[in-house]
């Protein structure tokens, strides 16, 4: 449904986290695609990774710390403080800018770490739309505990009788925030209650998923839940070759050289390779980095492994001596990678993005989640979808024999052709639910036909 609504303007407000931006701007690209003004509001920090077409326009909004963005923050409670204030202020001016250019925002679409954004939406009398960039099933834990249908932390008698639409869980399944007694007073974990206490005041709540992937829990609490799945939010040319131009999501906070990773895997064959990578976020120890190096040496397979940062001497000698075996670089372009014919299989911290990634572009993965809703992304890999394994931990950490047993089980192990099999039905699935006239593509319709219209 093209230039249905050529003259609507969505304002996107993104939180300046890869993982964030990424879903934010796909979601801004798709509304632009079908005809609708799009601007995007980011902070100083991060405006100038930004690279999207010159048909949405990129605007900054303040966190406080315009020179160095969240690095600059004592911490990050003092990070999302800052941003609230900094942030509420400058959003509305920049509402009352966008407002007196002659074509007014419609409707304030933005991240669900920026629950503020509400207020100032609803203070212009603008409709908002939150966006909640984790799965639904994750979403659903925190919105009954915010309802009281469970308390923290989660024992697991609690969990003993599943949820409707959920498969049996054990406590290692749950996000880590509820479980976790060290974490749940994090204020991540208040900062995910403060946007649910305030859901229902939103005139959309999209969810980065979509419905074939979670349909039995969206059913079971379609009721109550009042959720629309408009994912996955990964750029449209991975999902359907046809669609040119959208090749990337728009953002990169880190540099990369991606020809050198290109050229690596063009020589060699074909699914041989695995890729490791544990996002943007996570803290990897260096005894769990030691653990996968060897594991990956033993392995004897080629790998392509993204290290943001290797600073223990031991394991610099230890990327020396296995250098060899696989290239090692600090960043690159995620979905290049993952959709190279050589890439076999993808060993990841299942973050929310990448677990979307890998299944979109039909890569089997090894698991090795470590905090947040990454270990429930795990599960559903592992036991729901099946479309990877999530590997054991032992003392704290996954071990290089455990690594190498996941690693052969997905390339070349006795259910190595089923969960191929099964990654290449949530590859389709998940290209239908985008394509024209699929689950998604229809929700993002309705939510468009529904903007309220701008005088021309
Ligand atoms: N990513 C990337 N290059 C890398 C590693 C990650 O472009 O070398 C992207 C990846 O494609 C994903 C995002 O960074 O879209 C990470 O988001 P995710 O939710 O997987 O994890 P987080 O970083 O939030 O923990």
């Amino acid at each position: 449904m093209q230039n249905q609504r050529v003259h609507a303007h969505v304002l996107v407000v993104t939180y300046p986290a890869q993982g964030h931006i990424n879903p934010l701007l796909q979601f801004a690209k798709r509304l632009n695609l079908k005809g609708v003004k799009v601007t995007v509001a980011t902070t100083p920090y991060t405006i100038d990774s930004i690279r999207v077409n010159s048909s949405i326009a990129v605007e900054p909004i303040s966190d406080g710390f315009d020179q160095g963005g969240f690095n600059q923050a004592p911490t990050l409670e003092a990070y999302l403080e800052s941003f609230k204030t900094a942030g509420s202020k400058t959003l509305a001016e920049l509402i009352m800018k966008l407002n007196n250019s002659g074509t007014p925002v419609c409707c304030v679409a933005y991240d669900s770490l920026l629950s503020w954004a509400l207020g100032v939406a609803k203070g212009f009398g603008i409709p908002a739309a939150i966006m909640l960039t984790n799965s639904a099933t994750v979403c659903s834990f925190y919105w009954q505990i915010n309802r009281g249908c469970l308390t923290l932390p989660v024992e697991q008698e609690t969990l003993a009788a599943p949820t409707t639409g959920l498969p049996s869980l054990d406590i290692s399944d749950l996000p880590s925030f509820l479980a976790d007694q060290s974490t749940n007073q994090s204020a991540y974990l208040a900062l995910i209650l403060d946007k649910l206490g305030t859901l229902h005041e939103n005139d959309w709540v999209f969810c980065n998923s979509f419905e074939e992937l979670e349909s039995e829990l969206l059913e079971a609490l379609a009721a109550e839940w009042p959720v629309v799945t408009i994912g996955p939010m990964v750029p449209s040319f991975y999902l359907d070759r046809r669609i040119e131009g959208d090749t990337s999501y728009g953002a990169s906070l880190w540099n990369h050289d991606n020809d050198q990773c290109l050229k690596w895997l063009d020589s060699k064959p074909l699914k041989s390779v695995v890729y490791v990578s544990f996002g943007s976020m996570a803290c990897i120890s260096t005894d769990q980095l030691q653990e996968v190096a060897w594991g990956l040496k033993a392995s004897n397979m080629p790998f392509l492994w993204v290290a943001k940062e290797f600073k223990d001497h031991r394991l610099l000698e230890l990327i020396d001596s296995i250098g060899e075996a696989g290239l090692i670089v600090t960043w690159c372009d995620q979905l290049e990678v993952l959709a190279h014919r050589a890439v076999g299989c993808f060993v990841t911290h299942c973050g929310w993005n990448s677990t979307l990634e890998g299944l979109s572009l039909g890569v089997p993965m090894v698991c090795m989640p470590q905090w947040s809703d990454q270990p429930t992304n795990a599960k559903f890999i592992a036991d729901v979808w099946k479309v990877g394994v999530r590997a054991k931990r032992d003392g704290g950490i996954v071990t290089r024999e455990e690594l190498g047993k996941c690693l052969t089980e997905v390339m070349t192990g006795e259910r190595s052709g089923e969960i191929t099999s099964n990654a290449s039905k949530w590859r389709e699935l998940a290209r239908r639910a985008v394509s024209v006239g699929g689950s998604s593509d229809k929700k993002i319709d309705e939510f468009i036909a529904k903007l309220p219209p701008n005088p021309q």
